[in-house]
């Protein structure tokens, strides 16, 4: 079906052809010419049939002519075209399309590259989708992924991997990962995987910087033939920090638990074994157990306290607060116990306001202040400060006590953490107030400082640097 339009042509040009082949034999052999012309053909018939002749010539020559120009426009050009497209296709770019609108075997060639540069086109798509996806997805994946190739060559590494490594995300590629790992372990783990094609898992202490990793080797098997491996590196560290903070955590509360529970059972038992008969022993024994007791509630109070606003149920309600109706009032809360140590209380302030959460602002000073009488030998001074200092509102709670020690400052805001600790749980402190303090202020968007010097006394210094959280300076 070659050229279905052009069959016309075929036919015509077959039969001029035919025709002149055979006035080509009647001219050129004069044999068959006297044959005929002396039986058949008279001299004037012999002038028609030459110009017969002449005008089926001219009439081929322009068939010829027609032919060659059609076979121009319909199968040189868009074979041409088509090679165009092709090699189009093999640089990638599947836009272009054949058009052709005559319905033959260029035409069938036409449709049928229109079709694979339309079907290429939605692949070539689609894997543009999954590639932009995947990599989008692999990079902002929590764990380290690297994509090897031909054995150990690296093909891509996602985001939290390059930080694992130390390496750059760019021109990675083709790199030999033996280069890159520094950690022997890790590398012969890498080589089995590779040799043996089993999924290997390593536990590593360090691989840049130190912490808690766990890296698993998944080996890319085709044809059960291993290829290459794809490396997942979880970084383990947070969590096993935080499975050490609970076990601290339990065995702490144990511990303080423990302490008071022993006391108060031993002079149960010594009030049980008979002590209660004399009257100055069992009060004696009767005032220990009372203020274990009261250690337990306030331990149990603020460990609740300390629950709540770790799991972020603090509700802020922030207002005016009148910073001299604050202090007034803590020098009332605090007058029994100022009275009972012979200490001195005072305050001076140049801030009038704040805008603060009132509650939680005087849970903090409570705190503070607290531990300041605990800490302050008697006939020493306890006095709070306030001043507005290059934007910041500055709250210091100061004492003449016995100091902290310099390296133990960073530790105080710890959970159970204490300085001396005999002497102040004498002192019945719990170990959690500062650690409810730090939280606190967190909460308010405040910090704490602390300097202190020992046997001259401390300063715990609160500053609110958000310029909303002051209201009125002087
Ligand atoms: P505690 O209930 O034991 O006082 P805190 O968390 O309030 O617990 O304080 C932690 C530790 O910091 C205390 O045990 C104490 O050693 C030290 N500390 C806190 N405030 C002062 C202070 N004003 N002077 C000296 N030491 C202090």
């Amino acid at each position: 079906m070659l050229l279905k339009g052009s069959k016309l042509f075929f036919i015509i040009e077959g039969i001029i052809t035919v025709v002149l082949f055979l006035g080509f034999i009647f001219f050129e052999y004069p044999l068959i010419r006297n044959f005929l012309k002396s039986y058949y053909i008279s001299n004037n018939r012999l002038f028609l049939l030459i110009i017969l002749h002449f005008s089926l010539v001219i009439i081929n020559i322009y068939y010829l002519i027609r032919m060659y120009s059609q076979f121009k426009e319909k199968v040189i050009f868009p074979i041409n075209k088509i090679t165009n497209i092709l090699q189009k296709f093999s640089l990638g770019n599947f836009e272009r399309t054949v058009h052709y609108p005559w319905s033959n075997e260029v035409g069938d060639l036409s449709n049928a590259v229109n079709l694979i540069g339309k079907r290429f086109r939605e692949l070539f798509e689609e894997h543009s989708f999954l590639k932009e996806n995947f990599y989008e997805v692999i990079n902002s994946i929590d764990e380290g992924i690297l994509l090897l190739y031909n054995g150990t060559k690296i093909f891509y590494v996602n985001k939290k991997a390059s930080e694992f490594l130390s390496v750059s995300q760019e021109n990675i590629k083709g790199k030999n990962l033996l280069s890159i790992l520094r950690n022997y372990e890790l590398i012969k783990e890498v080589e089995c995987a590779l040799n043996s094609g089993e999924i290997k898992e390593v536990n590593l202490n360090f691989i840049r910087k130190e912490g808690s990793y766990k890296v698993i080797i998944i080996p890319v098997k085709e044809n059960q033939r291993v290829l290459s491996c794809i490396l997942l590196i979880k970084d383990l560290t947070f969590i096993k920090g935080l499975e050490k903070i609970k076990t601290d955590l339990i065995a702490n509360i144990s511990h303080e638990l423990k302490t008071p529970i022993t006391s108060i059972k031993g002079f149960t038992e010594t009030l049980l074994e008979g002590a209660y008969k004399n009257e100055e022993l069992a009060l004696k024994f009767l005032n220990i157990i009372d203020f274990e007791v009261g250690r337990l509630y306030r331990l149990i109070i603020d460990l609740l306290n300390l629950a709540e606003i770790e799991a972020g149920k603090l509700k802020i309600k922030k207002e005016k607060v009148s910073l001299k109706d604050v202090f007034e009032e803590l020098g009332f809360l605090f007058k029994k116990r100022f009275e009972e140590k012979k200490l001195k209380f005072y305050y001076k302030s140049s801030v009038e306001e704040i805008f603060t959460d009132k509650d939680k602002f005087m849970q903090i000073l409570l705190n503070l202040i607290d531990n300041a009488v605990k800490y302050t030998p008697e006939g020493g001074s306890v006095w709070i400060e306030a001043e507005n200092k290059e934007g910041e509102v500055l709250i210091k709670v100061c004492d003449t006590g016995i100091g902290i020690p310099e390296e133990d400052i960073p530790r105080i805001f710890e959970r159970f953490y204490r300085v001396d600790k005999a002497r102040t749980r004498e002192s019945g402190g719990t170990g959690i107030g500062l650690a409810i303090v730090k939280h606190l202020l967190e909460a308010l968007g405040a910090e704490i400082k602390v300097e202190s010097e020992l046997n001259r006394g401390s300063k715990f210094i609160i500053s609110f640097k958000n310029s909303s959280q002051i209201i009125n300076n002087q």
